[in-house]
């Protein structure tokens, strides 16, 4: 008998959690290992926010919380919509989940019809067509281009739809390519999605992690249209290094955040008590972290793209968020899967396939981690490039 249903069987791995977590093991046997793989912050989480959650524990925060979060969360992220991205939210219209993962999911849930076809740039993030699966929806994967620097036209886009597409995914700044959608970017995405009536999941979650003349716009926040149809999705694992802490949410239109709610009420129920008084620490407490953050981010996104871009057999679009390079491999000759695992047997460096993202010619590099780090991983990297 085939016990398992046909939405777990569709599913395939997560390999940015498998690469991670094999790279940490070997690490933990006294292996050496050079970490490019990983998808978090090397910060720990800033002593405030910890201090506040601790006191909150002590204080006795160990029961449930509405399904949806703390009233005085949900005020601090409308607060926080209202400050960083010009968008007027209630607090009836956020939903706290744990992690943003979880938000995503929970959003797709709250609208996916089984057949319903879901518009998601390639290379997308990991996890996208596996939620899109499980609510029975079908991904549809449209090409996006090196040269257009990784983003979606809006052509390419209206040329995606058919009657039965309900939603897109803009994920800016994206994963795993760093790229960051301008403005007009997305006014053009967002008019073809108001001409047809077609939702928007807006994943922000690297809203913070951005460089140069690059600048952070919420498409929600472009007309009332816009707003109306757009379920944002942030969180806290990446702007305060929190990916532990599993904490994430959706600002979404009143009927969509009532849909969430009630999915969250039957499922997960709330995001961990005491983790959540941390959650208001981080966004109404001091935010230079922020800014360090970002600081050093940029050194070393200057640092690596200068070393990438003069290796051999391989290209690099100049990633704009996030900490990721999209490194096109191509010329190596080889599937993705293959060139991970020689990369991490032979040369100790640990980097995600780009299968993972659906472009089986290119590999993911990290940029959360340490100079030292990175400067032997990429010496290692280019040694292996120019053996190849
Ligand atoms: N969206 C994107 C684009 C991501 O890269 C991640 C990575 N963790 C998430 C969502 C989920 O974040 P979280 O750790 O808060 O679940
Ligand atoms: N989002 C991170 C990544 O892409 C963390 C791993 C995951 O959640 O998939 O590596």
């Amino acid at each position: 008998m085939d016990f398992i249903s046909e939405n777990a069987s569709s599913l395939t791995p997560s390999l940015t959690l498998a690469v991670t977590n094999k790279a940490k093991e070997m690490k933990a046997r006294g292996e050496q290992v050079f970490g490019l793989a990983g998808g978090e912050p090397d910060k720990d989480t800033p002593e405030n926010i910890k201090q506040a959650a601790i006191k909150a524990l002590n204080e006795g925060a160990t029961k449930y919380t509405p399904s949806v979060g703390l009233p005085a969360l949900r005020e601090a992220i409308a607060a926080k919509l209202k400050r960083d991205n010009g968008l007027e939210y209630g607090i009836d219209q956020i939903c706290v989940t744990s992690g943003a993962k979880p938000a995503v999911y929970a959003a797709l849930r709250a609208v996916i019809n089984p057949g319903d076809e879901v518009i998601i740039p390639s290379p997308y993030w990991v996890s996208y067509p596996s939620m899109v699966q499980l609510c029975g929806g079908t991904p549809v994967l449209v090409e996006t281009k090196a040269e257009n620097g990784w983003k979606i036209t809006a052509e390419e886009f209206e040329n995606a739809m058919t009657p039965r597409t309900k939603l897109i995914i803009v994920n800016s700044p994206h994963n795993p390519t760093g790229a960051v959608y301008s403005e007009e970017e997305l006014r053009a995405i967002g008019e073809i999605a108001v001409e047809e009536d077609i939702l928007i999941l807006a994943d922000e979650i690297y809203e913070h992690l951005i460089y140069g003349d690059a600048t952070h716009v919420s498409i929600a926040a472009l007309s009332p249209e816009l707003y109306n149809l757009t379920i944002t999705v942030n969180g806290f694992s990446k702007a305060y290094a929190m990916t532990g802490w599993r904490l994430g949410y959706t600002a979404a239109p009143a009927e969509i955040a009532k849909a969430i709610k009630l999915s969250l009420d039957h499922t997960a129920s709330n995001a961990t008590t005491f983790c959540q008084y941390g959650a208001i620490e981080a966004l109404n407490g001091e935010q230079t972290f922020i800014a360090d953050l970002k600081e050093e981010y940029d050194f070393r996104r200057q640092y690596v793209y200068d070393r990438l871009s003069k290796m051999p057999k391989i290209h690099v679009v100049e990633p704009k968020g996030a900490f990721y390079f999209f490194i096109d491999t191509t010329e190596l000759g080889m599937g993705s899967l293959d060139l991970c695992e020689k990369l991490l047997e032979r040369y100790k460096v640990a980097a995600v396939p780009g299968i993972a993202f659906g472009n089986d010619h290119a590999i993911r590099i990290s940029y959360c981690t340490s100079l030292d780090v990175l400067k032997e991983g990429l010496d290692r990297l280019e040694e292996f490039c120019k053996k190849s």
